[in-house]
């Protein structure tokens, strides 16, 4: 077979399989990463978000893997979601083979993962801390990984996880091959990098620091009282499919789902106060059309891939610049268009300035025809506000 994947090294079955998929050609990481891993290099990988980073590793993995036999590939994740993203990617591209895959994650019963261990796997996606439960009570053996991915390690350390990766890590083999994605590269990460990979490749795709070219950026100024009326006439003049909204906190997340769900629209809500079921529906619900848009505090910000999310609404603007480009990340995947909308008030204007030094550009300032904005000072600031001013609770209340 001859076609742009197969030129990479990937056998038939593989390349059928990703035609049938739909993809034509690899993505900038898979036609960079996917010969390196096949060569059975280590491999330290940065790139955006939506880029095809799973299939750029799944893929050659599974070359790797050829059939069942022991329990050889270990992905870790930071969240659930994620590790259910990247297992059910393993599963759709090792459709051909009779590798067995599972996932390993905590917040559900230890039966169904107790009786795939039990079975023999192949591939595991996992959490931390699960996993190291599992491996405390010697349900599993790591001793014959011999490919491990160490995946969005940036998040991993957010999250207080590098002390878990580095005990797994030690429960695998030093001739393992090790795959390992972050965004950024803190000393902490720098430092397990230089202690879990041997000799590695480096991929960087693309400016790290930018969300994808397809998504285009408004920052809506407004004062915090008109918020909801100023986002509620946003989505009525705007053409949505499927819109991601974002909030700072779980309390305005359920807020937002709460006052949208009383104007007619379906909604569902993810964060970190909801069970695990709970978001596993939310999220199904929302991909699968049920619920056209899905509430969320930045638990859903990273990696989650969602096709078809036409807008993204920060409806709170990120404390952290990073969060922004992820957030944003989850419109404009994989070549599809997409709005991200980003309501700024008085309160976040340091934090909408830091977002576009971080970015390296500058984000338009719009404002929505007809609404009847109460004046504040900061649409004085035209398209690019200076440090945040304390004028504009003097103004309040005057219409312009
Ligand atoms: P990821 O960055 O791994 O989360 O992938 C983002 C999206 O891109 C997923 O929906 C993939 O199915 C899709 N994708 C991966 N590789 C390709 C490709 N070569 N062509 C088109 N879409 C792809």
């Amino acid at each position: 077979m001859d076609t742009p994947f197969s030129k990479l090294g990937l056998c038939d079955a593989l390349a059928y399989g990703v035609q049938e998929k739909g993809y034509t050609q690899p993505t900038a990481i898979q036609a960079q990463s996917i010969p390196l891993i096949l060569a059975g290099r280590d491999v330290i990988g940065s790139a955006q978000t939506g880029t095809g980073k799973t299939a750029a590793f799944a893929l050659p993995i599974i070359q790797k893997l050829g059939g069942h036999g022991k329990l050889r590939c270990l992905v870790l994740e930071p969240t659930r979601e994620l590790a259910l993203q990247v297992e059910e990617a393993f599963q759709t591209y090792a459709k051909f083979t009779d590798l067995q895959i599972t996932i390993i994650y905590g917040g559900v019963g230890y039966g169904k993962q107790l009786e795939d261990l039990k079975r023999g796997m192949d591939i595991i996606a996992a959490t931390p801390g699960r996993l190291l439960d599992h491996l405390e009570q010697r349900n599993c053996s790591l001793a014959d990984i011999d490919i491990l991915v160490l995946d969005e390690v940036d998040r991993m350390l957010d999250m207080g996880f590098l002390p878990d990766v580095k005990r797994i890590v030690q429960h695998t083999p030093k001739s393992r091959q090790t795959l390992f994605f972050t965004a950024t590269i803190p000393p902490e990460i720098a430092e397990l990098a230089g202690w879990a990979l041997n000799n590695p490749e480096k991929v960087e795709i693309g400016r790290q620091r930018a969300p994808a070219e397809t998504v285009s950026h408004g920052f809506y100024q407004v004062v915090a009282s008109q918020k909801f009326d100023l986002f509620e006439l946003l989505l009525k003049q705007t053409d949505f499919k499927s819109v991601i909204v974002f909030t700072r906190t779980r309390m305005g997340a359920d807020r937002i789902a709460q006052r949208l769900k009383r104007s007619g629209h379906t909604a569902a809500v993810m964060h970190s106060d909801r069970s695990q079921r709970e978001r596993v529906e939310a999220l199904q619900g929302f991909k699968s059309g049920e619920f056209e848009m899905l509430i969320a505090t930045d638990i859903a910000a990273r990696g989650l891939d969602i096709a078809g999310v036409s807008h993204v609404v920060n409806y709170d603007v990120p404390e952290n610049a990073e969060d922004y480009v992820h957030r944003v990340g989850r419109t404009g995947r994989a070549q599809s268009t997409g709005d991200a909308f980003t309501l700024v008030t008085e309160d976040d204007v340091r934090n909408a300035r830091s977002i576009e030094r971080y970015m390296g550009v500058g984000v338009e300032r719009k404002k929505i025809e007809g609404f009847e904005y109460i004046y504040s000072a900061l649409f004085d600031e035209n398209a690019q506000p200076a440090a945040p001013k304390k004028t504009s609770r003097l103004h309040r209340g005057v219409r312009r």
